[in-house]
């Protein structure tokens, strides 16, 4: 919603609004916060509140660690559950250098200037619906998360067997109070695994929801004595928790995906466009699953993908396009975990989607039978690859892909890079109990 910094006054004073939290970003996808009390929002909606950007991971600039919050009246809302001191309204901020510039180590920025080149190409609006997926654990007697499960549910089930039913529709609530339009809300196929699927939105809306409803979720979940989280493939042998993006591009036309008169009633430009997420995926896996964890959650048998492919029919390969049409035409990306920035991924998703564009790349054949049962050599003939089975090897994928590096921007793209590589070496560098089962012996 659109509103001014009077109104904003307005409303915080009728809402007796005690705090103002500033919110934003960083590079690994955390959301950060900077909490002023109510009398300080002069300064606030003057562009006057610092911070020292160095503290943040990512932001790191020695030569000039001051940032200014600058907050984005549109994202204004009060979180419905106060605190006995009062209550607490949220402004998503965009961060900025003292000389006035946006700061581009700041994801959010960053997605602003894809848009802008979306724009350029004749675009009004890039539509995201995901489908964040998330387990629910009990918590301990000291409150910790333990791996106790807290039901023994399924897909679609319903109470008693979904003890986690009541914290989900709590969850679905808080959200609606929010302005949340919550499209679906159903238990997932793993046992304590549930997902929520809120109604597309704007690119940059649409993330700064991912980031709100994930404090959310997490804060619903403790006051039903339940952890939620987000982590791609907290257990073995079980399904993992995927984000998968659903996505349009707009014009003043509507829904540029679609076309009548196609025999697939896909207009050329979601082909051009599902041929750059194609040919770029191998290289956005970095960014889509971000975690040496999101790995394990890329394998056969659990719903994922493994394979560069895409399909109107099949649920397996790694893009999908549902069969709705009209202003629902959409691609969906399986592969997106909710360890993912949503700034980030949406960003290289749509500058892959560009590329496809620009230079008319062709979508190869669909692939509608499935795949997990084709040998590799038939893989082969299909010209199907395999997405990256390691964060290493994702990274590596990246580093040569220059259109998704540019997606990032230098800035980032360093951080990023440096920030993973040393994830990367702590982990090889730890020795696992599989490990100690399998050589022990030796
Ligand atoms: N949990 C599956 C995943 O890891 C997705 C299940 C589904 O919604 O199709 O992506
Ligand atoms: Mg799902
Ligand atoms: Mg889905």
């Amino acid at each position: 919603k659109a509103y001014t910094a009077t109104e904003i006054k307005k409303i915080v004073e009728e809402e007796n609004v005690q705090f103002l939290r500033l919110m934003f970003t960083d590079i690994n996808g955390m959301l950060k916060n900077v909490e002023v009390p109510v009398d300080q929002i002069d300064k606030v909606l003057n562009h006057k509140v610092m911070f020292d950007g160095s503290s943040i991971d990512g932001f790191v600039r020695i030569e000039e660690s001051d940032m200014i919050l600058i907050p984005d009246l549109s994202t204004f809302l009060i979180f419905p559950w106060g605190s006995e001191h009062g209550k607490v309204a949220r402004l998503i901020c965009d961060v900025f250098t003292t000389d006035g510039e946006p700061f581009m180590g700041d994801p959010r920025n960053n997605l602003r200037r894809i848009i802008s080149e979306m724009e350029a190409a004749g675009f009004t609006e890039f539509d995201i619906g995901p489908e964040p997926e998330f387990f629910l654990f009990k918590l301990d007697a000291n409150n910790k998360p333990t791996l106790d499960l807290n039901d023994d549910g399924s897909y679609f089930d319903f109470a008693p067997l979904d003890l986690g039913e009541n914290c989900r529709r709590d969850i679905v609530l808080e959200l609606e109070k929010m302005g949340f339009e919550v499209e679906a809300s159903h238990h997932e196929v793993a046992p304590g695994q549930h997902e929520i699927d809120f109604k597309y939105s704007d690119a940059v809306e649409a993330a700064d929801n991912i980031q709100t409803f994930k404090l959310v979720v997490r804060s619903v979940a403790r006051k039903h004595g339940l952890h939620a989280t987000f982590m791609p493939k907290p257990l073995e042998a079980i399904a993992g928790s995927g984000m998968h993006i659903n996505m349009s591009l707009g014009t003043a036309n509507g829904n540029a995906f679609y076309d009548e008169k196609t025999d697939d009633k896909l207009s050329p430009t979601a082909k051009h466009f599902l041929a750059g997420l194609m040919t770029h995926a191998r290289a956005l896996t970095a960014i889509n699953n971000p975690t040496v964890n999101s790995y394990k959650r890329l394998v056969p048998g659990f719903e994922a993908p493994v394979y560069v492919a895409w399909s109107g029919h099949n649920r397996s390969p790694l893009i999908r396009v549902p069969q709705a049409r009209g202003l629902s035409t959409r691609l969906e990306l399986r592969s997106v975990d909710p360890s993912a920035n949503p700034y980030l991924a949406i960003g290289s998703i749509l500058a892959a989607g560009l590329d496809g564009l620009k230079n008319e790349l062709e979508a190869p054949e669909p692939v509608d039978r499935n795949i997990y049962g084709m040998t590799s050599e038939e893989r082969h003939e299909a010209h199907i690859s395999d997405l990256p089975s390691t964060l290493h090897n994702a990274l590596k994928t990246l580093a040569k892909d220059d259109v998704i590096k540019a997606s990032l921007g230098p800035h980032l793209y360093q951080s990023f890079m440096d920030s993973k590589r040393m994830e990367w070496e702590s982990y090889r560098q730890t020795v696992s109990d599989w490990e100690r089962e399998q050589y022990l012996s030796l």
